[in-house]
């Protein structure tokens, strides 16, 4: 037994984590959250319509720290990952944007 606490974040999903051993200085695998469903259905129309958009937080699992990612999927396709740190940043500057065209 190793000095390592047990790492899984509280989001990582035992459905979805392989990390094979947390207790283990060498580690591989990623922690992975399970996926929400983000409900776009009212917002976006026409032939091109997303038909299921998800996000999940991801994390590889190097026995220290690593960024976490936000990673978002449509149609079963990996769209956009970013790191989460940064991911507010994003929001606030879209935030930003949305409110101008509210305003307008
Ligand atoms: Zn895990």
């Amino acid at each position: 037994m190793t000095d390592f606490a047990p790492a899984h974040p509280g989001w990582c999903s035992p459905n979805r984590c392989d990390v094979t051993d947390p207790t283990l200085p060498t580690r591989g695998g990623a922690h992975r959250s399970e996926p929400i469903t983000l409900d776009l259905a009212p917002v976006l129309v026409g032939r091109d319509r997303l038909q299921v958009a998800t996000a999940s937080l991801y994390r590889v699992d190097h026995g220290f720290d690593t960024d976490t990612w936000l990673i978002l999927n449509a149609a079963g396709r990996e769209q956009l990952s970013m790191p989460i740190l940064k991911s507010t940043a994003v929001l606030v500057q879209l935030a930003r944007l949305i409110g101008q065209g509210e305003s307008a």
